[in-house]
């Protein structure tokens, strides 16, 4: 059954071909335009029924199993992100101030592989697969909602109605071997936040005729710091990050208004629901003591990822019998950075599972987001073995 892992590694150079054109050619959130084209051409050149504009520039492949079954997703994002590249590769980016700095160039490689793989093994499959290149995952970028949300808007999950999912990451904070493949909750949810200061302003030599919303901003942000290290439990997690503040436009001028902004993540909605009241609490307390009024804007981005216990066991015993030498991980891989497929999951049962692509002696080990990240390809043949063998199992065991 291993000849997963073998076709992986021979089909190699199409993936890393795929995956280095993507990577030349970057394009931000519902504009892979380009990149959604080659995957519409790869997907028909193999026979798979295409639907193109699914959330506006998303992909959906259909590829039917000969025998009856249930339908599985595999999720794939296309987009990068608005950074300058400075990784000096041969394969850097053409399209300035573009950059696939999270690996998503990988994701869609991989996800042509897979169906390259699995449409050799249609005579196997008891059930659908559907393939979905997804748009915008890095945020909405002017729209509403983002990717994930938009391929659910436009009927991703129906039409054949979908049973379950998966999805993989290229993972940079771990080396290339490592697999995290862990159930329950594993990628935090995140909210944004701003929050408006208005004091009034004055002179800065007459601070006694204003009301100084610089000072009342510096207490917040330090009050902030008490719901983390006062209010959750040291057992349970959370961040609370003041990202931004804005004031003063002089050195003698004590401004009128102060503008905050920052980010919220949680993995429970019992210590959500916690943080954020005690946000609004403090914000609004602490502007009020000092003379101020806020305004607070909350808005959620995505929810926490919650892999299922049963699919992401599945996925682990796969992983054993095609990547034996990997050091996998299975217990509660938590990391706080926050996905869309969370929005998926929600939704339908499945697991989003990491792939460790980072090679320290070959300095491709920068975090992802940093203007000189880049991954080892190899990590391209553990996730295409993986995920190839994970959704034929999951749809012959059900
Ligand atoms: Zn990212
Ligand atoms: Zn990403």
């Amino acid at each position: 059954m291993n000849d997963f892992l073998e076709q992986a590694k021979e089909l190699f150079s199409y993936t890393q071909s795929l995956r280095r054109d993507f990577h030349m050619h970057p394009e931000l959130g519902f504009r892979e335009v380009r990149t959604g084209g080659i995957v519409v051409k790869e997907l028909e050149a193999l026979g798979i029924e295409v639907t193109k504009g699914v959330g506006k520039t998303g992909v959906v492949g259909l590829l039917e199993g000969t025998k009856p079954g249930p339908t599985l997703l595999l999720r794939f994002d296309m987009d990068a992100l608005p950074i300058v590249e400075e990784t000096n590769a041969e394969y850097a980016s053409q399209n300035n101030g573009v950059m696939h700095a999270c690996g998503h160039d990988g994701h869609t490689a991989i996800g042509l592989t897979v169906a390259k793989i699995l449409n050799s093994h249609r005579d196997q499959l008891a059930g659908t697969i559907k393939f979905c290149f997804q748009p915008s995952e890095e945020g909405t970028n002017g729209e509403e909602i983002g990717g994930a949300e938009m391929m659910m808007r436009d009927g991703l999950l129906e039409g054949p109605k979908v049973d379950m999912a998966l999805a993989l990451h290229l993972w940079n904070e771990q080396p290339l071997g490592w697999l995290g493949i862990a159930g329950g909750p594993t990628m935090a949810g995140a909210e944004l936040f701003s929050i408006k200061i208005t004091g009034k302003g004055g002179h800065g030599a007459v601070p006694n005729a204003t009301i100084d919303p610089i000072v009342a901003s510096a207490h917040i942000v330090t009050a902030l710091q008490t719901i983390v290290s006062r209010n959750v439990s040291p057992l349970e997690t959370a961040v609370v990050s003041v990202t931004i503040l804005h004031s003063g436009t002089a050195f003698n001028v004590i401004p009128q208004e102060a503008t905050l902004g920052g980010t919220i993540r949680t993995f429970d909605s019992r210590v959500r629901q916690k943080v954020l009241e005690r946000f609004e609490q403090i914000v609004r307390g602490t502007a009020e003591a000092l003379g101020c009024q806020a305004e607070i804007t909350i808005k959620r981005i995505t929810p926490a990822l919650v892999n299922d216990m049963s699919i992401s066991e599945k996925v682990q015993e796969t992983s054993r019998h095609i990547l034996p030498d990997a050091d996998l991980h299975t217990a509660g891989y938590l990391t706080m950075g926050a996905e869309d497929a969370a929005f998926l999951l929600e939704k339908v049962n499945g697991c989003f599972f990491f792939v460790g692509s980072a090679n320290r002696e070959r300095h491709l080990d920068y975090g992802h987001h940093h203007p000189k990240f880049d991954f080892d390809e190899e990590a391209l043949i553990h996730g295409s073995a993986l995920m190839a063998a994970a959704a034929l199992d999951m749809l012959n065991q059900k």
